[in-house]
C-alpha cells in the first residue's frame, strides 16, 4: 500500500528524532568492528582447541545482535559438550583457560570473574577490544538470535534501542555489577514498550513463529547469518522522538513496577505470581526462554529508587526540550 514508511528517515522528521539517528549512526557497530571481533573469535578458538578439541567459540551479545556499539565489548560463549559425563564446572575450566591464555602473547588484562554465571575477562593486545567469555551458557546463543530478529524487525527498532542503553549509561544505571540494569535487561524493557503500544511496533515474535524459537533447537541449528524472520508491518508510524518519550514515560507513569512481570516472550506484562523467582523483587523481567528474572542484579531499595527517578526525571526533561542533549551529552557521547 502506498504511503508505507520504509526509511529510517520518515520516522526522523523532528529535530529530536533527527539527532537519534544522528547519534545511531556514529556509533552503531561498524563491519570492520564486527570482523576484527570475528577473527580474533576464530584464532581464539584455534587455539582453545589444542585443550579442548571439541570446543566450539561463539559470539554473542550485542556484537551479534546488531544492538552493539563501536565501543561495544564480545561476548563469547564456548560450548563444551561430548564425552564428560554431567557438566564440568565452569570456574576449573576457566582457571584452565586462563593459564592457557597468559603464554599466547596476544591477549592482556586476562582475569577470572565469579559472578552467577562466571567469566574469563580478557583483552586483545593493540585492539584493546574487550571480551567476556562463558561456558556452555548456551541461552545466551538463543536469546542472541531472539534479539537480532527483533532488531531486524522495524527499522526504529536499533536506534532507540541504542539512544536508550547511552542514555542509561550516561546516567550510571546500566552496571548489573553494581546493582543496577545490564544492557540486555534495558533492551528487553524498549521491546515490551514497543509490544505493548496500543498499535505495536513489535508482535511477540516467539508467539508468532515458534518453531524459529523453539528452547530445544540444538545450538548448531541457530542461525546467526543474514538469516532472519520477515519484517514486521506495523501500523505505527510514531516517529523515533515520540517513541523513545513514550518509552520514559511508559516506565515512568504506566508500568506497576510492583505487580507486574515484563515478559517479552508473551509480548505483555504477566501479573506477579508468588513464585519464588518474582517475590520481593524489585524489577521482575522474564528471559525469553529460561524464564528467570535478568534483572535479579537490582537487589536494593536505594538502586531501584534511582532507577525509577531517572525515568521520572528524564521523562519531564524530554517532554519539556525535545532535545536529546538535555537527557545525554550527544556529542560527547559520539
Ligand atoms: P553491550 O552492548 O552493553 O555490551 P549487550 O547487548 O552485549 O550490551 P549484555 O548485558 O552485555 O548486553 O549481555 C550480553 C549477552 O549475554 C546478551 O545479549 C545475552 O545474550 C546474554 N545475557 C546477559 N544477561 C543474561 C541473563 N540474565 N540471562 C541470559 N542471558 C543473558
Ligand atoms: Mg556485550
Amino acid at each position: 500500500t502506498s504511503g508505507s514508511a520504509s526509511t529510517l528517515q520518515d520516522y526522523a522528521k523532528d529535530k529530536l528524532s533527527k539527532q537519534m539517528v544522528e547519534l545511531f549512526e556514529a556509533c552503531q557497530q561498524q563491519a570492520c568492528d564486527l570482523t576484527r571481533k570475528e577473527t580474533c573469535r576464530s584464532r581464539l578458538q584455534r587455539d582453545i582447541q589444542s585443550v579442548f578439541p571439541v570446543a566450539r567459540l561463539y559470539l554473542t551479545g550485542s556484537s551479534m545482535s546488531g544492538l552493539g556499539c563501536r565501543s561495544s565489548d564480545a561476548d563469547l560463549c564456548l560450548v563444551l559438550q561430548g564425552s564428560t559425563q554431567g557438566s564440568p564446572d565452569p570456574i576449573h575450566i576457566l582457571t584452565v583457560l586462563q593459564a592457557f591464555f597468559r603464554p599466547l602473547g596476544y591477549l592482556e588484562k586476562i582475569h577470572l570473574i565469579r559472578a552467577k554465571v562466571p567469566i574469563l575477562r580478557f583483552r586483545e593486545k593493540g585492539s584493546g577490544l574487550e571480551f567476556d567469555l562463558n561456558v556452555n551458557n548456551t541461552v545466551g546463543i538463543r536469546n542472541t538470535f531472539l534479539l537480532r530478529s527483533y532488531a531486524y524487525a522495524d527499522l526504529r527498532v536499533k536506534p532507540i534501542i541504542l539512544a536508550v542503553k547511552k542514555w542509561a549509561r550516561h546516567h550510571q544505571i546500566n552496571d548489573a555489577s553494581k546493582g543496577t540494569l545490564s544492557s540486555y535487561t534495558l533492551v528487553l524493557m524498549v521491546l515490551h514498550y514497543l509490544q505493548t503500544l496500543g498499535e505495536p511496533v513489535l508482535p511477540s515474535l516467539q508467539k508468532d513463529f515458534p518453531e524459529c524459537f523453539n528452547p530445544s533447537m540444538e545450538i548448531d541449528m541457530i542461525p546467526e547469518g543474514p538469516r532472519h524472520i520477515p519484517p514486521y508491518k506495523s501500523q505505527n508510524k510514531s516517529s523515533l522522538g515520540d517513541l523513545l518519550q513514550g518509552f520514559l514515560k511508559y516506565y515512568s507513569s504506566t508500568f506497576r513496577w510492583d505487580t507486574q512481570v515484563i515478559s517479552v516472550r508473551e509480548g505483555k506484562a504477566l501479573p506477579k505470581n508468588k513464585s519464588a523467582e518474582w517475590r520481593n523483587k524489585y524489577i521482575c523481567v522474564e528471559e525469553p526462554f529460561e524464564r528467570n528474572n535478568v534483572a535479579r542484579a537490582v537487589h536494593e531499595q536505594m538502586k531501584f529508587n534511582t532507577i525509577k527517578s531517572k525515568f521520572a526525571a528524564s521523562s519531564q526533561i524530554l517532554a519539556q526540550s525535545k532535545d536529546l542533549n538535555a537527557l545525554l551529552p550527544v556529542r560527547a557521547t559520539i
